[in-house]
């Protein structure tokens, strides 16, 4: 791959349903990632889209009484719009049905037939309509509900093409294993290589029971069949580009980033690798899958009536900030939460103290001393200390930023308005200028513009309108010209003028979209009271926002060894959803082998204070049970998901 070509993705979305948080997370990160690539210099293709084929939409267009195209037409508009109101800057929106993105799903079934990759053959499987997919019966729970949506599966018996998957498995663990990063969060890529060690079917990519698909192509000579929806969705990542068709911009090929939610994380990392494989295309450079958004900490459905509408909340607080918020909030990968109250802390905080109120003593400062001139060129004689740090920081970024480490990009980002912020208190311009000290004062101007001019070209992705607003004040333009003289060179700013203007963050007092279930948002927890106790027990006891102080969650043990020096410690890495497997000094030696240990499913307490046991960090408990016949531990059922909360 050119390291000058980016191409960024969002999976093209389902028209099932409408655009919710959880689309705009994934295609905010997305143009995010496109916008700094252009910034710094490289040519960028950002595509998203939106996948109209299947069973699922065939049926929902029925139940609506309406053409299925016309249904299809009517909810990608949807997304589109939003996506326009958003400020979205793809470069194409592809749609499925689109024509040539059909001619291009056929050549690859042609190609991959060519290669022997497929053979039809008779198919007799549990279906799960929801989810488009078979299920081997050892994948079902309760030998009948699917294990991903957990709704009942039906027996269907077809004739179906098949796909080779099964031959791939030792170049998809080799292109794992040869690629760290391939999948991110790291921990999801360890889940991907422990699903594919389990071993590989082949895949069935043809239905005959419905017709709203992509055709094969003419010389099979077999009408009855249509595409595998995953087929053809996930072909768009190519015939976007033209393949099958014109090969306009096949030299973007792979995607530096595919972005998904961590519920396609199969799809997009098993079968997509396999199917360009097949094809003798190159393979992705990242793949990054990103969690779930819950509402005031509880899931969001539709018939609790508490999703969120990222329409409704970027009106009411502005879209920037809403952008910024979510960023900043959730580490990638893992669960985030919304809720206004979060929202309006950063707002007001890192958004209106910290950023929006730095500009304002700048003009105010100038304004009062120099008439609202500023000027930069002694800044390092007096101020280099300062100018280090900033530097320090900012060249901790770049690597962040394609890594997904958005969170931390941001915070390490507002370190610099740290640095401006605590030099004019230490330096108090306001007894500088009384002193005479008029070059020192200029200085002190120079490097806050300085810093923020810094800190604006480097979350200009993240928050494209403010920070054009905030450079316009400190006299020049955001381009990739300027992005290379100020960030790359060090050059020092140019002098400049600024005038006084409204606060861009004004500070919100309260909630501004109204919750529609109050009764149940989280209520804070009530002050200590006596301990009850229930007499005939002797127990005492708590109430529910008390045990909800305790943060349970399903994991599984991805590393265990033993402590050499201990009788009774295993030092534990589980995997909890989050980002990187949390270290847990358990003493269960007695009862467990390292080895037995290994990926089984554990309960661990996740929000106990760090502790060190031997020299070892420990960041968890196992819950277990211990009698007289010694100890076992608390493990879930069923497999769950990591990360999944105890309650
Ligand atoms: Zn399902």
């Amino acid at each position: 791959m050119s390291c000058h070509k980016s191409y960024i993705t969002t999976p093209i979305y389902y028209v099932n349903d409408v655009a919710h948080i959880g689309h705009a997370y994934t295609t905010i990160i997305a143009d995010t990632l496109a916008r700094y690539s252009r910034l710094i210099g490289q040519e960028t293709f950002f595509l998203t889209g939106t996948d109209e084929h299947g069973q699922k939409i065939e049926e929902s267009a029925k139940k609506r009484g309406k053409e299925t195209k016309a249904y299809a037409d009517e909810i990608s508009a949807t997304f589109k719009n939003l996506w326009d109101d958003f400020d979205i800057s793809y470069d194409k929106f592809i749609r499925t049905t689109d024509e040539d993105h059909k001619v291009g799903v056929q050549k690859a079934f042609s190609t991959m037939y060519q290669n022997g990759d497929i053979y039809k053959d008779n198919y007799k499987g549990n279906y799960c309509i929801s989810c488009e997919t078979f299920f081997p019966a050892s994948q079902l729970v309760d030998d009948e509900f699917c294990p991903d949506c957990g709704k009942s599966t039906t027996i269907v018996e077809e004739e179906s093409y098949f796909f080779r998957l099964s031959d791939y498995e030792d170049r998809l663990l080799a292109w794992y294993h040869d690629n760290p990063d391939c999948i991110l969060p790291k921990s999801k890529r360890n889940e991907v290589i422990r699903f594919v060690e389990g071993g590989l079917n082949d895949l069935s990519i043809t239905r005959t029971s419905f017709d709203w698909g992509v055709k094969l192509p003419e010389e099979f000579n077999d009408p009855k069949h249509v595409m595998y929806v995953w087929l053809d969705a996930l072909m768009n990542y190519v015939t976007a580009l033209g393949y099958g068709t014109d090969d306009k911009n096949m030299d973007f090929h792979p995607a530096r980033v595919h972005l998904i939610g961590k519920d396609i994380l199969r799809f997009h990392a098993i079968y997509w690798p396999a199917f360009l494989m097949s094809l003798d295309l190159p393979l992705p450079k990242h793949i990054g899958a990103h969690g779930w958004w819950t509402r005031n900490g509880e899931k969001m459905s539709k018939s609790k009536g508490n999703v969120v509408n990222p329409k409704e909340v970027a009106d009411a607080y502005g879209l920037e900030s809403f952008r910024y918020f979510m960023l900043r909030e959730v580490p990638f990968g893992g669960d985030g939460d919304f809720s206004q109250k979060a929202l309006i802390d950063r707002i007001n905080s890192d958004l209106g103290n910290d950023l929006g109120n730095l500009l304002n003593r700048l003009i105010g400062m100038s304004g009062k001393y120099f008439e609202g001139r500023v000027e930069s060129d002694l800044v390092a004689k007096y101020y280099q200390a300062e100018l280090d740090e900033v530097d320090a920081s900012l060249a901790k970024l770049e690597p962040m930023i394609f890594e997904l480490q958005l969170h931390k990009y941001l915070e390490e980002l507002w370190r610099p308005l740290t640095v401006a912020n605590r030099a004019i208190d230490k330096y108090q311009p306001w007894t500088m200028i009384k002193e005479a000290k008029t070059d020192e004062t200029m200085a002190l101007n120079g490097l806050i513009a300085t810093i923020l001019a810094k800190v604006s070209l480097m979350l200009h992705a993240v928050m494209p309108k403010t920070t054009a607003t905030i450079i316009e004040a400190l006299g020049f333009e955001i381009t990739p010209e300027s992005f290379k003289r100020i960030i790359r060179k060090g050059e020092i700013l140019a002098p400049f003028s600024i005038e006084k203007r409204e606060p861009l963050f004004p500070r919100i007092e309260e909630q501004l979209l109204v919750e529609k279930k109050p009764e149940e948002a989280p209520k804070k927890p009530e002050k200590k009271k006596e301990k009850q106790v229930d007499k005939r027990e002797g127990i005492a006891l708590i109430g529910i926002d008390q045990f909800f102080e305790t943060s349970l969650k399903i994991g599984t043990v991805v590393g265990a060894e033993e402590v050499k020096k201990s009788k009774k410690l295993l030092l534990l890495q589980v995997d909890i959803g989050e980002e990187e497997p949390r270290q847990v000094v358990a003493g269960i030696k007695e009862w467990y082998s390292a080895k037995e240990i290994l990926n089984t499913q554990v309960c661990v307490v996740v929000n106990l204070k760090p502790a060190k046991l031997m020299g070892m960090k420990s960041e968890g408990m196992l819950l277990a049970a211990k009698d007289g016949d010694g100890l076992c531990l608390i493990r879930p059922e069923k497999p769950k998901s990591n990360g999944t909360s105890i309650s």
